[in-house]
């Protein structure tokens, strides 16, 4: 079955995501601050809308890929938003990465005009949306989710139901919160192993068949050299961007406050990939936490 899909907000993924849909023959219009990908899109046979509540308007779907929870918050309740458009029985699809909270909160404005809203945030990174291979963590209804896969798997590999409105959100945050850590530890380990003279091969050769083994490690690894296909030996060309996995920490210490616990790691980890950004390394690949660590790290002669 083709569906009418508004789109809202085509940068790296929402783009890449958007052809996919055209490839499956769904009607897609689209709409993004920046003209740039709307002209892109346009060869592929995408429609463009002048607002986000214009390409709500066209669709039986409408999905919004955006940075963060103030730009979900404006593009779909602000002046010109997609609430504004939606017609009785169109369905809302945030598949941007955004506070649990804040997703949560949008669902009930959302269902409050009487529509009905999944979140369904996305893993897999730019490779994944280009080859439609996306992990995609669906937050609401069981029988919306049920309605909504068919479109969800011309974008991903694993559509996965996670609960109620908002826990999309919550595993996303999760997992990425797993990845930040690592991925700041595998920087940190490999540091120290380094300065004290260990091989980084025989490093890499013990921990890949060892318990210190993670996707960080074995992947995507922050020091360039060791494993060939790591954003590391290309200048940490992203990948995943640093300023990206600040910003996903932000949500995952904010989940944990809402449950009163504890996100020690994260708050470190924050700090970490901020220091990177603000040395220059924002939009480079998260691996390039290992800067900031290593701009932390004194000289070995004592000086
Ligand atoms: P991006 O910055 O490349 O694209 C976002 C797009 O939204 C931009 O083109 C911007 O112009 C547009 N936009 C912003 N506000 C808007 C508004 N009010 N109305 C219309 N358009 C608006 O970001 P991205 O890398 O595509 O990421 C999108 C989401 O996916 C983020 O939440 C990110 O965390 C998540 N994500 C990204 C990756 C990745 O590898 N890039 C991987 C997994 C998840």
């Amino acid at each position: 079955m083709t569906e009418r899909v508004g789109f809202v907000g085509v940068g790296t993924m929402g783009k890449l995501m958007a052809i996919n849909l055209l490839k499956h023959h769904h009607a897609v219009t689209a709409f993004d601050l920046n003209p740039a990908p709307l002209d892109e899109l346009r060869e592929y046979g995408a429609e463009v809308a002048a607002s986000s509540a214009e390409a709500a308007a066209t669709g039986e779907v409408v999905i919004t890929m955006l940075p963060s929870s103030p730009h979900v918050e404006e593009a779909v309740l602000g002046p010109g938003g997609v609430l504004e458009g939606m017609r009785p029985g169109t369905v809302l699809i945030d598949m941007s990465t955004i506070d649990p909270l804040v997703s949560k909160r949008v669902a009930e404005q959302v269902a409050a005009r009487g529509f009905q809203m999944l979140d369904a945030p996305v893993s897999g990174g730019s490779v994944g949306a280009r080859d439609a291979s996306l992990t995609i963590m669906v937050g609401g209804p069981a029988d919306l989710f049920e309605r909504c896969k068919p479109l969800l798997e011309c974008m991903g590999g694993n559509v996965i139901h996670c609960g109620e409105n908002g826990m999309g959100e919550v595993v996303k945050v999760v997992n990425n919160l797993i990845a930040g850590v690592s991925m700041a530890v595998t920087a940190e380990a490999y540091n120290i192993g380094l300065r004290a003279g260990a091989d980084p091969k025989v490093l890499y050769d013990v921990i890949s068949k060892s318990s210190g083994r993670c996707w960080s490690h074995d992947t995507n690894h922050p020091y360039p050299g060791i494993v060939p296909t790591a954003p590391a030996n290309d200048n940490y060309a992203p990948g995943f961007m640093v300023d990206l996995m600040r910003k996903d920490l932000g949500p995952a210490i904010s989940a944990a406050q809402g449950v009163k616990a504890p996100a020690i790691l994260a708050a470190v980890a924050e700090q970490l990939y901020g220091s990177a950004s603000n040395m220059g390394y924002g939009r480079r690949d998260m691996s390039a936490v290992v800067k900031a660590i290593e701009a932390l790290s004194g000289s070995i002669e004592g000086g």
